[in-house]
């Protein structure tokens, strides 16, 4: 097992946090984008207590701190007054109860710092432009091919490329990703520009029948970002997302407070995207001999926990557990299923649920009974430093 050599396919959040966790356990791990370039999205994203423990172990409690911006309070408002509906307790305190931080980070920064640690450790580990077709497995080892004609081959194989994977399809057959209803949009806008009297509490969620406006800082406070939803009957763009209109936006949110306007009209119009939500049903199973699934492509979830990233992220580092703590390749890709299927396919049914719960309740009576978060659900409990594997 000490030379195991993990081939894992894309280089997201959830494949860069594996690679890193399997080299940091001493295992070689190689990992293949189909992408051109190394890079994410201009956005942000939350990272809550339970991934927030495998980050500062795996990249340094410093240098987690030095990107991730920890607000130091947070609110659910109304969306149309502003005014506090439920404090969320932020600062310290989640690290206080549960040993780390409940902090945001622009996905770019994240994806740079797990980037340079993956390379520094192990200068082949990353390749790009390499878009996994079939894999075959003898015996021996797994071979990943990939559209250019090349070749990879170790001794298992892990699908982290995303809500579309290819992986998931190789192992288990087509199923069509299905569109939820909900449309999302993300923006970043320069802090500078907005007005700080706009700007308390430090996070907020603006709460409306069929809509939320969520606003929180990123990079040391010098940009909002924000990420908004709404209901839509169906997704008619080409792609699974596309550059947005702020007049779009602007008219969709016009009877929210003027905070959100003023955040609204300061972001640059290259800054905003608007994505339409996918998702798929639960796999029975993840692990097909030698291969096995990782993040959104076993598990894609919606947003409406914020989890999507922090399931990969524990995923990633469960899955270093589970192979450091196994005779062999078999029972490392027991246990990593074993230990992740049903938290992650509790999750995304969960977000399901919650989707429900925000968008048909009433803004006028929400109360903290009504509201129910993934730290409600317990999901900050979990450390994947120390969960059973
Ligand atoms: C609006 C919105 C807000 C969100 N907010 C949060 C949040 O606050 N907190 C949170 O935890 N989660 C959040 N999420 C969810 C989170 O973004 C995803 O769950 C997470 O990025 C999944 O990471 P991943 O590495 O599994 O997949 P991805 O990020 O999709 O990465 C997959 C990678 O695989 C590559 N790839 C694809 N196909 C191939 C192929 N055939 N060959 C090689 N490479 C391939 C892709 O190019 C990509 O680089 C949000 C999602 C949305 C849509």
């Amino acid at each position: 097992m000490n030379d195991l050599h993990a081939l894992l396919i894309g280089a997201g959040i959830g494949g860069l946090t594996a690679a890193l966790a399997l080299q940091k356990a001493g295992f070689r791990a190689s990992v293949y984008e189909q992408a051109p370039e190394l890079g994410e999205i201009g956005a942000g994203v939350t990272i809550t207590p339970n991934a927030c423990h495998a980050l500062n172990y795996l990249l340094g409690e410093e240098l987690v701190e030095h990107i991730c911006h920890v607000p130091a309070s947070g609110a659910i408002k109304h969306y149309a007054t502003g005014a506090t509906l439920i404090d969320t307790e932020r600062g310290d305190g989640p690290k206080r109860r549960y040993g780390a931080h409940y902090c945001q980070v622009h996905r770019a920064d994240l994806h740079e710092a797990l980037v340079a640690a993956v390379s520094t450790n192990d200068p082949q580990a990353l390749h790009i432009g390499k878009r996994f077709s079939a894999l075959e497995e003898s015996t021996t080892d797994v071979t990943a091919k990939f559209t250019d004609g090349h070749s990879a081959t170790g001794d298992v194989l892990v699908g982290c490329d995303g809500i579309n994977s290819a992986v998931r399809e190789a192992l288990w057959g087509a199923d069509e990703p299905r569109f939820t209803g909900y449309v999302a949009w993300r923006g970043l806008t320069p802090t500078a520009a907005l007005d700080p009297a706009y700007l308390i509490p430090d996070s907020a969620a603006f709460a409306g029948r069929g809509r939320t406006f969520t606003r929180y800082k990123v990079r040391q406070g010098d940009l909002y970002n924000f990420v908004a939803f709404t209901r839509r009957d169906e997704w008619t763009a080409e792609g699974w997302s596309e550059r947005a209109q702020i007049s779009e936006i602007l008219s969709e949110f016009e009877d929210f407070a003027p905070e959100v306007q003023a955040i609204l009209r300061a972001t640059p119009p290259e800054q905003c995207f608007k994505w339409g939500l996918f998702d798929r049903s639960p796999l029975d199973r993840w692990t097909r001999g030698r291969a096995t699934l990782l993040g959104d492509a076993g598990h894609p979830m919606t947003p409406f926990l914020a989890q999507g990233a922090a399931m990969a992220i524990e995923d990633g580092m469960i899955l270093a557990r589970a192979v450091a703590a196994a005779g062999d390749w078999p029972e490392a890709l027991e246990r990593y299923e074993a230990a992740r299927r049903e938290r992650g396919t509790f999750v995304m049914l969960e977000s399901h649920v919650n989707a429900k719960r925000i968008y048909n309740r009433d803004p006028d009576h929400l109360s903290r009974n009504s509201h129910k978060s993934a730290e409600a659900l317990g999901l900050y409990d979990y450390n994947p430093l120390t969960a059973p594997v």
